[in-house]
């Protein structure tokens, strides 16, 4: 029998989730982190069997014998995170060896200096062209992005398009990726960390598509490549000098497109933010 008040809790705790960005089972079987002891989720991470995670709870009589398939059926993604130094040398040493776009992205698929990577389902590099005059660099792959392992597929992407389109540009005349290469659990911003230990990719990424132009959308990305705390409405709309690795270029912070969303009234201040691009690259 079910129990109206039960129910409604456990329909509550559901949107709770949701609106906190978890709107999707990673495994079939849930993991009691705290289970685990004080180590970092990331450390050593292996999605194993229930077994492993947590104690069964006790029950009064014999649990029934378990189908062969029911442990194949558990999603086991054996992934050990590098201590953060380790991971910030691997990243550059394999990073700086990338001769190539495609070379990039290999290396980065073989790469497990990124804890991101442990819950991520797909890698997204970039989309657009591999040489392009204008580079555009976001924050993190949402959702929509993880399923297609491609940066800004989304609503906000699509919104992107649109910014594009209104200066005349398209996906072939652009090079669209990330500050980190695999979805944050729940869409949260990048740790410090974890764009830290990506941006050797992104430096190497970038001396690649040598683009003229470099928009920062939104503050995470815009603090991330600057090195600066200040946010992004005092950062937005002012051209800067970039040098990052070899390659020196012309830099401009403006507004995330999911923010543009979230708010159409600050769409006035990106429209500004893309005359100026505009004008970057017809100079
Ligand atoms: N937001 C981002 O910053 N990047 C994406 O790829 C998608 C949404």
């Amino acid at each position: 029998m079910t129990n109206p008040h039960h129910d409604a809790d456990l329909v509550a705790l559901l949107s709770w989730y949701r609106a906190m960005g978890a709107d999707e089972a990673l495994a079939d079987t849930a993991i009691d982190w705290l289970a685990r002891g004080d180590a970092a989720p990331g450390r050593d991470f292996r999605l194993a069997p229930p077994s492993a995670a947590a104690p069964p709870p006790a029950r009064s009589r014999p649990p029934p014998p378990q189908p062969a398939v029911a442990r194949s059926a558990v999603v086991e993604r054996p992934f050990a995170t590098l201590p953060p130094e380790a991971a910030m040398m691997g990243a550059r040493t394999a990073a700086r060896a990338a001769g190539s776009l495609a070379e990039l992205g290999a290396t980065l698929a073989q790469f497990d200096g990124c804890g991101l990577k442990a819950t991520a389902k797909n890698l997204c590099f970039y989309r657009g062209a591999a040489r392009s005059r204008l580079m555009l660099i976001g924050e993190a792959p949402g959702r929509d992005e993880d399923l297609e392992g491609k940066p800004f597929v989304g609503r906000a992407g699509q919104l992107l398009d649109k910014m594009l389109s209104a200066i005349a540009l398209s996906e072939q005349d652009v090079h669209i990726t990330n500050i980190v290469y695999w979805r944050p659990p729940g869409n949260r911003t990048p740790t410090p960390q974890e764009a830290q230990v990506c941006r050797p990719f992104l430096e190497r990424q970038i001396e690649l598509v040598a683009p003229d132009v470099i928009a920062l959308l939104g503050g995470a990305a815009a603090k991330q490549v600057f090195d600066v705390s200040e946010g992004i409405m005092r950062l937005r709309g002012k051209v800067r000098d970039l040098v990052i690795g070899t390659h020196a270029a012309k830099a401009i912070a403006t507004l995330h497109p999911a923010y543009l969303l979230r708010t159409p009234a600050a769409k006035r201040l990106a429209w500004r933010d893309l005359i100026a691009i505009k004008t970057l690259l017809e100079s």
